[in-house]
């Protein structure tokens, strides 16, 4: 069956840090699709450019004149064909002319409008999995570094996931009564805490990284208590956004210390110890793969490494990666690549390689639910979604309804 692209228009619309992004509408025989893009704060330094020189304003232009005349007639019944297309008129190895944000918004437009002129889910459009899971949600409940101003925490993100839930209602639920139970932690800490959060929802109080696992750690076994079920927690260091490459140290300006990249490795592997973390995101720069590697060996079965800045869903960066046996999950944000294909043959490395997928949302999200749909298309087992605020929430949201269909216990099977 052949399936159309009628129409394609792009807008200016906001992200949920208030920043201009871009929305595109897209008709494919008589259906509508609408994206908008998000955008990250800590970049990895290999993504492609968001936008051309001219910011959104220059990719509304393009798309809204020459672009849509040449795509129109387009037979996007294979997904393929589509990102071949922006591909060939990009015509750039980092999306410069036409910007990955436009590129990505076009491809999952197209792809929704698709999958609803078929009368399908977006999950079954996409699909590359033989049977549908559900993906454990993956949240931040306490945040820092660029995602929250001076004085919070150092590290990025500290987050929780209840991967011994039996359904996903109970997982879903299990999050929130976590960061319902941190904010008073957090109360109780520091005699009085305004609940202020950063870009993600997540808390941005004035306290060192390691109290922040230690208050978490509580909140996570305590509902875990509560529920019956085992909720863990885990971290994205971020450490990109430490890095001093002048100083070659790893600087926390919270703490007041600087790390060698030894100390750096002792102190996630300590930490790892301590606090159980089942899942630390890019631990070390996104230039040290071999880094990576060396803990990987050094953790073992013990937590997963997951590289974000480290492989910014780049499948050749990831083949690498695998190769090395650099990580044992990585971060799968399509926008870091601009095409929804490009990060499916990422997720096939990955899958053939063991590597577990993290599907995962950026600081500034729009406020709609498409990755939950993405995360089960493509098997992660993890949607690392934030916990609370509407952007982050929709996820969440999404995945209930896609439970309706798929079976509310079907869970990943996600053995750590
Ligand atoms: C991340 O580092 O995982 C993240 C979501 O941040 P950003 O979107 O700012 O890159
Ligand atoms: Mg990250």
């Amino acid at each position: 069956m052949s399936l159309r692209l009628e129409k394609l228009r792009a807008r200016k619309v906001y992200n949920s840090r208030g920043e201009e992004t871009i929305e595109v509408d897209a008709w494919v025989d008589g259906a509508l699709g609408r994206a908008a893009a998000p955008a990250g704060k800590s970049k990895g330094g290999k993504e492609v450019m968001y936008y051309p020189e001219g910011g959104v304003d220059e990719s509304l232009r393009i798309i809204n004149g020459e672009l849509a005349a040449r795509l129109k007639g387009l037979d996007v019944s294979d997904h393929e064909a589509l990102d071949e297309a922006l591909k060939k008129y990009d015509g750039t190895v980092d999306f410069r002319r036409l910007g990955g944000n436009a590129a990505f918004a076009i491809s999952l437009a197209v792809a929704i409008a698709a999958s609803n002129a078929a009368g399908k889910q977006l999950y079954e459009h996409l699909r590359i999995v033989d049977s549908f899971r559900l993906p454990y949600p993956l949240g931040n409940v306490i945040g820092g570094g660029a995602h929250a101003g001076r004085g919070a925490p150092d590290w990025q993100e500290m987050l929780v996931s209840p991967i011994g839930a039996r359904n996903v209602e109970d997982a879903v639920k299990a999050n929130f009564m976590v960061h319902a139970r941190v904010g008073k932690l957090l109360d109780k800490h520091l005699g009085g805490f305004t609940l202020g959060k950063g870009d993600e929802g997540a808390y941005a109080p004035p306290i060192k990284t390691e109290d922040g696992l230690r208050l978490l750690k509580q909140a996570a076994d305590e509902i875990s208590d509560e529920l019956g079920f085992k909720i863990r927690v885990g971290a994205d260091v971020a450490a990109s956004s430490l890095w001093n490459p002048k100083k070659r140290r790893y600087v926390y300006p919270t703490e007041g210390v600087e790390l060698d990249r030894e100390a750096q490795m002792s102190r996630v592997a300590e930490w790892i110890d301590k606090y159980e973390l089942f899942y630390v995101e890019d631990p070390l720069e996104e230039d040290d793969m071999e880094g990576f590697a060396d803990l990987c060996r050094q953790v073992g079965e013990k937590a997963l490494i997951c590289g974000d800045d480290l492989i910014v869903t780049n499948p050749e960066i990831l083949s690498r990666a695998a190769e090395l046996k650099a990580v044992r999950a990585v971060i799968i944000k399509p926008n870091q690549v601009g095409l929804l294909t490009t990060a499916m043959k990422s997720v096939k490395i990955a899958h053939e390689n063991g590597i577990i997928s993290v599907v995962s949302h950026r600081s500034g999200e729009p406020p709609e639910g498409h990755l939950a749909q993405l995360a089960v298309a493509w098997g992660g087992k993890l949607l690392k979604a934030g916990v609370v605020g509407g952007e982050r929430v929709a996820k969440a949201n999404e995945l209930l309804r896609i439970s309706e269909i798929v079976g509310l216990d079907k869970m990943a099977e996600l053995k750590i």
